[in-house]
């Protein structure tokens, strides 16, 4: 007895001071969970593991295994959190290697898409190519928590003088001259390039992107002393007149658009960046043996492929009423199967995003456009999507897959994605850097006027479906300055009137519509104007056999949006015999913003 007392005493005693320290320890520490209840892809390419758990403290991974090792294993914890997550499949946080946010930067539109990237299971994001004063923004916020948001990484752009006169980099330099500010450089054999580089790093920027009209000497100078400084390479695959394997034998870390890679296959190839280039189709096949060197190249050195095959999959879609991407879809499909075959890594890019209303992102139909055409197998996809993509940010040490001392980045799906990809959609719940997001509490942020402009223009012959479509139409209108629009939108009357209340006379007749727009420098067929119509504040009240519109209405420069001239329009639709066509217009003139 007395024995046993003093045994007691001691391991008593012995707990104490084990006590004490352990105490301190929680004080500091977050506490331990363990997720279970769920079948795991861990983001390598590896067998599922079925009912699988997760252990995280804070914003770390603490283990990933089964729930048997986990839960009731000799190790197990014993006051850790347990939460069943009830059934479903969890994958790593997705990375889209391929987005464009701040082309022009539009704040609210950004974070509306970012707000859907995230409850859409995105947690990073590779920016192609923009405004990098607003991408340093957008990543910082992002990575405070200030925002909803994927983690956004971003490049700094690299291109010949030539480039800059293209309307992207024009956009994404506002008040500055493209060419000359350190996220769009303007590169020429004279340039410093350890001076270029270092510039490029200072805007916070991850990777140079080399885009056109760089020879492959340049681009081997950009890439060496990138590398150097530890900066990432991303390489349009054609950068022009640089060719693809000369990009590739440079070390560029990764290469966009496999369509490009056909220009492999021409003798000649353009010495000048144009946006409408095309090599000539047929006259290769995606068996040549010119793509079996690029593709043994590219497995050696590891060079990634960001193929951006949904994107000319749209394109093609949508070629009645817009301009194609130059591609052949059949070719790039083939391209992209032989080259995941021969071995090369690919990362799942969108290089669109989806219409405002669509509440999934364009990742989406980048995989399932790489799984349908047979280029990757589902679980290949997720892989080019988290591990992959992780890597062409040079990321993967942190980002795309799930193991030990990662950020808790992942996402809770209800339905298997190995059964058929199209089941992302199933998202159930996203942890980026350990807060939880619920998809149910998903609500479209975008204006309603994005959702009107951002929509292609619907290919009108007398009149639209809807007003909505008609709306689209207008807009297209004076996208394209095209005067033909006035025929197919307007109600040919002679009583109509079109009344732009404060600047303008009175409009009566449909030669006098068509002589105001013909004034306003609108032409037959239509060109891409400088300025731009958009609305915003949109209400359509639709009666059936009428509608009334009204918004306010902006015109200009949508980069320096106070000096746009701007007002309230009121539009008065009617159904016709063909559809929906404007009987009536007011348009009312504010002085611009201040
Ligand atoms: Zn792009």
């Amino acid at each position: 007895m007395h024995i046993f007392l003093r045994r007691l005493s001691v391991s008593f005693a012995a707990v104490l001071l084990a006590a004490a320290p352990a105490a301190a320890q929680r004080a500091t520490q977050p506490p331990l969970e363990v997720f279970h209840g769920f079948t795991l892809i861990d983001g390598t390419g590896r067998p599922p593991i079925a009912d699988a758990a997760i252990s995280v403290r804070g914003n770390s991974i603490v283990t990933v295994g089964s729930r048997r090792e986990l839960l009731s294993g000799p190790s197990a914890p014993r006051n850790a959190i347990v939460i069943n997550l009830g059934g479903g499949w969890v994958i790593p946080g997705l990375v889209d290697a391929h987005v464009h946010l701040s082309t022009t930067p539009d704040r609210a539109t950004t974070e509306a898409e970012l707000f859907r990237l995230l409850h859409g299971g995105v947690t990073a994001v590779r920016d192609m190519a923009g405004d990098a004063r607003a991408l340093a923004s957008l990543a910082r916020d992002s990575r405070l928590g200030e925002i909803d948001a994927p983690d956004v990484y971003f490049s700094a752009v690299m291109a010949g003088p030539p480039f800059m006169s293209d309307p992207r980099p024009q956009a994404a330099s506002a008040g500055e001259t493209a060419g000359d500010v350190p996220w769009i450089q303007a590169i020429t054999p004279e340039t410093d390039i350890v001076q270029a580089v270092a510039r490029a790093k200072g805007t916070y920027a991850t990777g140079i992107k080399i885009m056109a009209d760089i020879s492959a000497e340049g681009v081997a100078r950009i890439t060496e002393e990138a590398h150097r400084q530890g900066m990432q390479v991303w390489a349009h695959s054609m950068v022009v007149p640089a060719r693809p394997i000369q990009g590739i034998r440079s070390g560029v870390d990764v290469i966009s658009h496999a369509c490009d890679l056909a220009w492999e296959a021409m003798a000649e190839v353009p010495q000048r960046y144009d946006h409408d280039m095309r090599p000539r189709y047929g006259s290769f096949t995606a068996d040549s043996p010119v793509f079996t060197e690029v593709f043994t190249e590219m497995r050696a050195r590891g060079t990634i492929l960001d193929p951006t095959l949904a994107t000319y999959a749209r394109a093609e879609r949508q070629a009645s009423d817009a301009p194609t991407t130059g591609c052949d879809l059949g070719f790039a499909r083939e391209l992209v199967a032989r080259a995941a075959a021969e071995g090369v890594r690919i990362a799942a890019g969108s290089d669109f995003a989806t219409p405002p209303d669509d509440p999934f992102p364009a990742l989406y139909l980048e995989l399932e456009e790489l799984v349908t055409s047979g280029a990757l197998s589902p679980m290949d996809a997720i892989v080019a999507a988290t591990s992959g993509a992780a890597e062409a940010i040079g990321v993967q040490d942190t980002y795309g897959t799930l193991a030990h001392a990662r950020p808790v980045n992942f996402v809770l799906l209800r339905e298997s994605p190995l059964e058929d990809i199209a089941n992302l959609r199933s998202v159930v719940s996203v942890w980026k850097n350990a807060v939880r997001y619920e998809r149910t509490a998903y609500r479209s942020r975008f204006q309603p006027s994005d959702a009107v402009a951002a929509r292609p223009a619907a290919a009108v012959s007398g009149g639209a479906a809807t007003p909505n479509a008609l709306l689209d139409a207008w807009i297209g209108m004076w996208r394209r300055y095209d005067l033909d629009g006035v025929e197919e939108l307007f109600v040919a009357d002679d009583a109509l009137t079109y009344f732009a209340s404060d600047r303008e006379r009175l409009i009566e007749g449909i030669d006098a519509v068509r002589a105001y727009h013909a004034d306003l420098g609108f032409v037959p067929g239509g060109f891409a104007p400088e300025n731009e119509l958009w609305l915003e504040h949109v209400t359509i009240a639709d009666f059936g056999e009428s509608a009334v519109v009204g918004a306010m209405w902006y015109f200009g420069n949508r980069v320096n949006r106070q000096a746009a001239a701007r007002g309230p329009m009121t539009m008065v639709l009617t159904s016709t015999s063909s559809g929906f066509k404007i009987s009536h217009l007011n348009f009312g003139n504010y002085a611009p913003e201040r």
